[in-house]
């Protein structure tokens, strides 16, 4: 039976979360949802495409974007695509969710404030990691101000690693959703494969453990997913620009890609639910990142 079929009162509508790199969007995605869907690190352009994370309950469903954050020193084909995605993401939603950090203002904040002032659509602003907040005292006048720079539907702060108020942030959603049956069936947390999530969990592994430019360099593809009785096979690639990347990615006697091997390995048994033999290569593909026709055979396409 259809959950929608019997509430009158269903509502059901699409959330964009935007903000800068490394303000916490991917984190409030994944907790909102409860389970790890959107990787997440300390380095900014970690989220590379955009991910649909649905939440349903008995009476409405969300279906949250995650935009890639754009960092404006790039200009070639990725970044571009990037700007793309968060351009288009705001068309078509009924709200969105706009976060920020907790007494940290940046050129980047102000660009997006800039992209989003002609929207039309119900602005939320969230200030998140207020757990770093010592002063707690310096948090009114910052969000003081921050009010004063545009009309926000509400205004939240949250802690979204600590799930300080995410229960307030959803109730305030649902607010602004229109009434209308559930678009994707109530079970279902997300538009993307297992495949897809697969290569990001590999993919975060190693922005973690890579230096500061690097990580922008690199995507991964999964060439074979086989389910046998057994478990699921596994083979990745890593898609990198250049010769020496390559070698940097191995590793030392292998031993970097055999880490990163090992620990994308848990998370995907723990999504899976069944034993993970994952095998890992690496190649070299020159100047993907500015090549529009390795973008979409990567599967960035919008
Ligand atoms: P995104 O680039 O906006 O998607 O940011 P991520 O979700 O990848 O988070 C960037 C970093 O901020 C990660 O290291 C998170 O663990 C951290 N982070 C996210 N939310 C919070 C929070 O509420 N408090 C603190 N202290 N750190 C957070
Ligand atoms: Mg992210």
């Amino acid at each position: 039976m259809d959950i929608s079929e019997v509430t009158p009162e269903f509502r059901c509508g699409y959330a964009t979360i935007i903000g800068r790199p490394n303000v916490g969007k991917s984190t409030l995605l994944n907790m909102i949802i409860g389970q790890k869907l959107s990787i997440t690190s300390r380095k900014p352009q970690t989220t590379q495409r955009r991910l649909l994370g649905i939440k349903s309950g008995s009476d409405y469903q969300v279906i949250y974007t995650d935009t890639p954050g754009m960092q404006s020193k790039y200009k070639d084909a990725i970044n571009r695509y990037m700007r793309r995605e968060i351009i288009s993401s705001l068309s078509h939603n009924d709200v969105v969710v706009f976060m920020v950090e907790s007494l940290k203002w940046t050129v980047a904040d102000e660009e997006i404030l800039e992209t989003i002032a002609d929207t039309k659509i119900p602005v939320l602003l969230l200030v998140n990691k207020i757990d770093k907040t010592k002063d707690k005292e310096k948090l009114l006048p910052y969000i003081q101000k921050l009010s004063e720079r545009r009309k926000f539907a509400d205004l939240i702060p949250v802690s979204a690693r600590n799930s300080i108020n995410l229960v307030e942030v959803e109730n305030t959603i649902k607010t602004f959703l229109p009434l209308g049956p559930a678009e994707f069936p109530i079970e279902q947390i997300t538009d993307k494969s297992e495949r897809f999530i697969i290569a990001e969990f590999i993919r975060e592994k190693l922005i973690r453990k890579l230096g500061k430019e690097l990580p922008y360099r690199i995507t991964v593809t999964i060439e074979k997913f086989a389910r046998e009785p057994e478990g699921v096979t596994i083979h990745a690639i890593i898609w990198v620009e250049s010769t020496s990347q390559k070698s940097i990615v191995i590793g030392k006697d292998g031993g970097m890609l055999k880490s990163v091997g090992e620990q994308a390995r848990k998370d995907i048994k723990v999504l899976l639910d069944c034993n993970v033999y994952l095998r890992t290569w690496v190649k070299v593909k020159k100047n993907w990142t500015d090549d529009e026709a390795a973008l979409k055979q990567f599967g960035f396409e919008n």
